[in-house]
């Protein structure tokens, strides 16, 4: 690996860290996981943007990837990451694959992870690239991710990387119990609230608001 890429993960490191810190007072976290800052070091964020953005891949911000869609920002991807509290053997489903990104970073800390896109050509280059780069416990599909992936469920994690103007009931069907779900949902002003819910014994969600956000609308109805 070349210097001068070490030194840009490094300095996005740096920058990921430093808003962990800034935004503890809301997300209750203060520092991303040792074994997070690991793969996010590992994942080569450069091959996930396009070649046009590649000079970009290591700043802490969202790049476009084409069909009007976002690599979402390192520090929301890790934020969001944390607060599923993923285990080794946990299953997740993801709604939004865009570029793979945050798909990769799933399915090194997780068992298996589901990601449902709904632009065809997003979910086919995406599935491409996971494999190239070796994921095998990461599944892609296109469809309407409101919609859930039913015969994989139930899982422990389900994590909505665009944004939602409510909180799809699906996806709360298909989270078991215990189970966290983190969802950005529209503010009645701008952007979203980065929400993080846990299903209760009856079916309920405890909800809790972990930061302001900024995403791509989730689309297909409500
Ligand atoms: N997680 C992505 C970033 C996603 S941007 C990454 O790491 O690169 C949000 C993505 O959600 C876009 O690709 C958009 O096409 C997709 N999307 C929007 N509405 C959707 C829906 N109803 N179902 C599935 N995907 C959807």
């Amino acid at each position: 690996m070349s210097a001068e890429r070490e030194q840009r993960i490094e300095s996005l490191i740096q920058a990921v860290v430093r808003d962990f810190r800034e935004t503890a007072r809301t997300t209750g976290v203060s520092a991303p996981d040792p074994e997070l800052i690991d793969v996010l070091r590992r994942v080569p964020r450069d091959d996930f943007v396009p070649d046009s953005g590649s000079g970009y891949a290591w700043q802490n911000r969202a790049l476009p990837i084409g069909h009007g869609q976002t690599i979402s920002q390192p520090f929301v991807v890790a934020l969001m990451t944390q607060l599923l509290e993923l285990k080794a053997d946990s299953r997740v489903l993801e709604i939004g694959t865009g570029s793979g990104y945050q798909a990769a970073i799933l399915a090194e800390l997780a068992g298996e992870v589901y990601s449902i896109e709904v632009v065809p050509e997003l979910a086919s280059a995406a599935a491409a690239r996971l494999a190239r780069l070796g994921y095998q416990n990461v599944q892609v599909r296109t469809g309407n991710g409101r919609e859930g992936w039913p015969e994989a469920a139930p899982f422990d994690g389900v994590i909505v990387t665009a944004g939602a103007d409510s909180i799809p009931p699906a996806l709360v069907e298909q989270l078991r119990v215990g189970g966290r779900l983190v969802i950005p949902v529209d503010t009645q002003w701008s952007g979203q609230d980065l929400l993080v819910c846990v299903k209760e014994e009856d079916g309920s969600l405890r909800e809790q608001r972990a930061l302001s956000v900024i995403f791509v609308p989730l689309v297909g109805g409500r």
